[in-house]
């Protein structure tokens, strides 16, 4: 079953109405949820039967002790029987629950050992004498509860063993010579009814058991979708519809820690402020849309010009992007602003389609970019960094557009102004 979807959500909750209801209601899911229930619970249910059938195979062993006082002329074939073969058989398939078979082996492996115990019980007694054959009808009755009860097999199962017991005891009251008819006509009846509370005792314990499963697992499913909401909800929060980068938001987030961390590390913390020239123009001319398709194809390039694993880039507003790039020096950040003004040169303009207007060759997409540069250290005011890249970038519009100017201002860098031309 896929998780954390709404449809998930609604299979539960369907089941846990069916479950809830007053009325007969086998106990088993939809075959998805049916094998996600027996892989959440195989393992525990798997130890405390594998424990409960040790316990089981303990008391039929300890029957050894009446066997010695009841009929010592009976004994040897009471021990070879108890201890030789049923016991050494049911240990292999008890253990074998250990090894995480499926349900349909699991199941079948101890409602098998369950009855093979039980039905040597009622044969090493048959026949024997009076007392055996009585005695020998609450040990039917001790192998049902245990199985229905404590063991506490899937239902259908409980079933299955139960009608075999029935019929071994039903078998061994037919064959017996030493009980009255009226005996076990009581012998017969008492098995049936313990048989039939068992079973409703049974169908009670797995259906809770299995709402119990279903609630619980509603409850992880929800928690699993509301993080999973939660975490689409932050990211688009955190990102910009348009150009799908981080919007300003991060973009203070990120700054804020990135200065930070050059603080600590003593390194350079360069910043790009990047601006479409004439964007206004290229609006006029294309429509608003033909627009938003270049801020887009713009965003895509300022992504791909980046290398380093700690870059950032962010959309700041408008047709403007900033570019935040640690543990760079100021000619690092000259590299990359030049990459990203030719990117956008070279590729930052969508072939138009046949409804906008002619090519306009002095209309096209160009971006100017300010870098600024600084080696923070405590108290600097960290605006100061972003607003030299501003000015920075404004020079670059001065000089003609479509290139790349380093801030003049001293920060912690002293930095002479650097032009590059086109
Ligand atoms: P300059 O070269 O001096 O930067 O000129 P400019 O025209 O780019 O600058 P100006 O600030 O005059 O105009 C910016 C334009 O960008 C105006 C605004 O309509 C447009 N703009 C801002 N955000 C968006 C957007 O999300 N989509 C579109 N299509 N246009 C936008
Ligand atoms: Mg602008
Ligand atoms: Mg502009």
């Amino acid at each position: 079953m896929v998780i954390s979807r709404q449809e998930d959500i609604d299979v539960v909750d369907r089941q846990i109405r069916m479950f809830s209801r007053m009325r007969f209601q086998w106990p088993i899911f939809p075959s998805a949820l049916e094998e996600r229930f027996e892989q959440d619970t195989a393992e525990r249910r798997g130890k405390r039967l594998w424990l409960e059938g040790l316990i089981a195979i303990l008391l039929f062993d300890l029957f050894l002790i009446a066997d010695y006082f009841s009929s010592p002329a009976d004994f040897r074939r009471a021990f070879v029987v108890r201890m030789l073969i049923i016991t050494p058989l049911c240990l292999i398939v008890n253990a074998s629950v250990l090894q995480r078979p499926g349900k349909t082996v699991r199941e079948t492996s101890i409602a098998f050992a369950a009855s093979l115990a039980g039905l040597t019980q009622l044969y090493l007694e048959s026949n024997k004498s009076a007392a055996a054959s009585a005695y020998v009808q609450p040990a039917v009755l001790a192998v049902v509860l245990f199985i229905n009860i404590v063991m506490r097999l899937r239902f259908p199962y409980a079933v299955v063993t139960s009608m075999v017991m029935l019929g071994g005891d039903g078998i061994f009251l037919h064959l017996d010579k030493m009980l009255t008819h009226q005996e076990k006509i009581l012998g017969i009846g008492l098995a049936i009814g313990t048989i039939a509370i068992t079973l409703v005792a049974n169908y009670s314990v797995n259906r809770e058991e299995r709402l119990n499963y279903l609630l619980k697992l509603r409850d992880e499913l929800m928690v699993r979708d509301l993080n999973r909401l939660n975490a689409q909800l932050l990211r688009r929060s955190e990102s910009d519809a348009l150009t799908g980068l981080p919007n300003r938001h991060s973009f203070d987030t990120q700054y804020a820690e990135l200065w930070k961390r050059s603080i600590a590390s003593g390194t350079a913390l360069s910043v790009i402020v990047i601006d479409v020239d004439h964007f206004k123009k290229l609006n006029d001319r294309y429509g608003h849309l033909y627009g938003d398709e270049v801020l887009r194809r713009i965003g895509s390039l300022l992504q791909q010009a980046l290398r380093a694993k700690d870059d950032f880039v962010a959309r700041f507003g408008g047709e403007e992007f900033v570019i935040l790039l640690p543990a760079t020096p100021q000619i690092a950040a000259v590299h990359v602003a030049e990459r990203v003004r030719k990117m956008v040169e070279l590729a930052g303009f969508p072939a138009l389609d046949a409804s906008q207007q002619p090519y306009d060759s002095n209309t096209v997409a160009t971006v100017s970019c300010g870098i600024a540069t600084a080696y923070p250290v405590p108290h600097d005011a960290a605006d100061r960094l972003l607003e030299a890249a501003d000015k920075a970038m404004y020079k670059a519009k001065a000089n003609g557009r479509n290139c790349v100017c380093c801030a003049s201002e001293e920060l912690a860098l002293s930095q002479t102004e650097l032009y590059l031309s086109r």
